[in-house]
């Protein structure tokens, strides 16, 4: 049977980066050799990363004085690799849900942490608008998608102070004006390529102004001076991840992606608001484009695990939502076809005429 994949991560890449994938995997770059079985430092694949930080400053349009690094440890190291390098004294956070929390807890071991705004209060329903940057903080924190909650940050806000952001979620979903910016980061297993590479763009001015010593893997300086070959990379999902910014090159770039994004998020809010059957459980204006939380409304609420069983015999993978929200997420990244979100509204169709 035919699986739609809503999977939040890891979770749905492009069949050119999967096929091309498996190729290098067999044959690399004319090398005869596999792209697993070779130096990080040939040629080749020097050549492969140099792409990669060539076509991320392509797509995202990023300014001089940025520089683009490819990492191990996942979004969570930088966690800590953000405050290491960056907290002095006070650092402002904007608590958005489960990842932002845990950003916030680690920075809390390297200096004061001022909480500018919550919505725990409401589950994480909404990003909260009103709050005051402090104008003496080394930088502010933000997730801009909150991949368990279902709200996102749909705009490049103005920040008195540097802007660190978590894009884990949605990078590449939209254009960002990365000039707003003094670093960027994020796990690549949701948008881009495998579990294992977490890519970082920085501004280079921001760095070296901490006193305390950084333990050289994590300091970003170390990671740019080498060309993000200070180590042996994360070989294989680096070159997935070339693969998937040739595809969104291919068919037209972040603006053409965005559209995309806008029409199946949109598709795919228009019934949840439509059927009688279910309710989104963030405010509308900060709905996610990536990751589509819903309910059954509460005179249906007996009626989940039905849906959750039809749903899987017509196919549907990865839509139960995640504990904290419950009911069912339905993740609409980059690689998602128009035609999956379609099925899955059918699908969410076909259940509420059966209710008679
Ligand atoms: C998945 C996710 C993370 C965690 O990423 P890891 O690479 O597993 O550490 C952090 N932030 C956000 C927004 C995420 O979606």
């Amino acid at each position: 049977m035919r699986k739609y994949n809503f999977n939040a991560g890891p979770s749905i890449l492009p069949k050119e980066t999967i096929e091309n994938t498996i190729k290098a995997i067999e044959n690399f770059a004319g090398t005869g050799l596999g792209l697993m079985e070779i130096s990080h430092r040939t040629k080749e694949f020097e050549a492969v990363v140099d792409e990669a930080a060539s076509l991320f400053k392509e797509l995202l349009n990023i300014p001089a004085g940025y520089s683009v690094i490819f990492l191990g440890g996942g979004a969570s190291l930088e966690f800590c690799m953000v405050p290491y390098n960056l907290l002095e004294k006070k650092a402002a956070y904007l608590n958005t849900g489960t990842w932002a929390n845990k950003a916030q807890k680690e920075a809390k071991m390297f200096g004061e942490v001022v909480e500018v705004a919550s919505s725990k209060e409401a589950n994480y329903s909404y990003i909260p608008k009103n709050y005051t940057i402090p104008s003496d903080a080394d930088y502010f924190h933000i997730t801009t998608n909150n991949t368990i909650f279902g709200t996102e940050i749909h705009t490049d806000m103005d920040c008195p102070v540097t802007l660190v952001a978590d894009m884990s979620s949605d990078i590449f979903s939209r254009p960002v004006d990365v000039s707003k910016y003094g670093l960027i980061y994020g796990g690549a297993q949701k948008n881009l390529a495998p579990a294992g590479v977490t890519f970082i763009i920085v501004k280079d001015e921001i760095l070296g102004k901490v006193s305390r010593p950084i333990p050289t893997m994590l300091d970003y300086r170390t990671h740019i001076k080498e060309g993000s070959m200070f180590n042996t990379p994360p070989v294989l999902p680096i070159f997935a991840a070339l693969q998937t910014l040739k595809w969104l090159k291919s068919i037209g770039g972040l603006q053409e992606m965005y559209k995309l994004n806008k029409e199946k998020a949109g598709l795919l809010y228009d019934e949840i608001d439509r059927n009688k059957l279910f309710k989104g459980t963030a405010n509308v204006e900060d709905r996610s484009l990536m990751n589509i939380c819903f309910v059954m409304n509460e005179e249906y609420s007996h009626l989940e695990a039905d849906f959750y069983k039809f749903a899987t015999s017509k196919g549907m993978v990865g839509i139960k939502g995640h504990r904290s929200v419950g009911g069912f997420r339905a993740s609409t990244y980059n690689a998602l076809p128009k035609e999956d979100v379609l099925a899955l509204i059918e699908t969410m169709q076909e259940f509420e005429a059966a209710q008679k």
